[in-house]
């Protein structure tokens, strides 16, 4: 009997030893007992060209793709999915037979599972939106509400321009903010998301004003370390039903294994600890 072929995936980026990706598929690979290896890849700009073509002729299937190379890889793909070209970068590439890159982005696919998964029957048309940041996972984020139905996407940025960047990237339905009128927008979001780094381990707080946040208002931060940041604490206090970030990062690695090892794999709770486990 033939063994099933080796199959050979990974994360590129600049740096690339903090990326929780090998974990996270490594677990996934042992789990479903699949004949495969997924590996970090510290590939630096001048060199990434060269790379993604050598790749595929060593077997690879297919990489994810990290900081600073999410923009760049589009003009090095040969196909470039909708949505990765609508968000402006990619985070998952897939080798084809004849050495194709094709490149997609993921990232809204796996913020809106994440909150589907943990809230059934969630769904962005609900209402109002706001986003708090317009940095790159803003923009995968922004796509994925106005792509589930979001009649209107306030997007409240630092650095206004970029917000005002986004409404000239998707649309009428984003509606930029400034950050001063947060909590106006607050009294009336069925869902908010902090986008910006504020509140990671490291970074400064987040602060602002949630004095009119109430139930049903969902609250999310993509945010994962800490995994219960202060604000999904607060948001919690105030009764409202909370998602951490983590779940976004175990969901958007799902396509990229699905085409690369021809299984679709679980987001559960052992992915969880096995991702979490130092
Ligand atoms: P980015 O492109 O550098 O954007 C950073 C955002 O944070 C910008 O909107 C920036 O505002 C804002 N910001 C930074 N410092 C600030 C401050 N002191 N005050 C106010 N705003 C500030 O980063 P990114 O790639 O979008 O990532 C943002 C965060 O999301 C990171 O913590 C990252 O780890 C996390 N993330 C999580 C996932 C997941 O799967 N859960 C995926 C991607 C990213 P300005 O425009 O004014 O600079």
């Amino acid at each position: 009997m033939s063994r099933p072929a080796l199959r050979l995936a990974g994360v590129i980026g600049d740096p690339v030893a903090h990326s929780l990706s090998p974990r996270l598929h490594g677990h996934w690979l042992s789990r479903y007992g699949l004949p495969g290896h997924y590996v970090p890849l510290h590939v630096n700009q001048a060199d990434l060209a060269e790379v993604l073509r050598t790749l595929p002729k060593m077997g690879f299937a297919g990489v994810n793709v990290t900081l600073p190379h999410k923009e760049h890889v589009l003009s090095l793909a040969d196909n470039v999915t909708d949505r990765a070209a609508l968000i402006g970068a990619a985070n998952t590439l897939t080798f084809q037979s004849n050495g194709a890159i094709q490149a997609d982005n993921t990232d809204g696919l796996g913020f809106l599972a994440s909150i589907k998964q943990s809230l059934p029957g969630w769904t962005a048309s609900v209402g109002p939106a706001l986003v708090l940041g317009s940095g790159g996972a803003a923009k995968a984020i922004v796509w994925a509400l106005l792509s589930d139905g979001a009649p209107v996407v306030h997007v409240a940025n630092r650095t206004r321009a970029r917000a005002d960047a986004l409404r000239d990237q998707f649309g009428a339905r984003v509606s930029p903010v400034d950050w001063t009128a947060i909590p106006d927008r607050v009294a009336d979001a069925a869902l908010i998301v902090n986008t910006t780094s504020l509140g990671m381990t490291g970074q400064p707080p987040l602060s602002v004003d949630l004095s009119r946040l109430t139930p049903p208002t969902v609250v999310t931060d993509i945010v994962y370390a800490p995994l219960r940041t202060q604000l999904l604490e607060d948001a919690a206090a105030r009764g409202c039903e909370t998602v951490d970030g983590l779940g976004m990062l175990l969901h958007q690695a799902v396509p990229g294994f699905e085409r690369w090892f021809n299984y679709t794999p679980m987001v559960d709770d052992d992915l969880r600890q096995a991702v979490l486990a130092q």
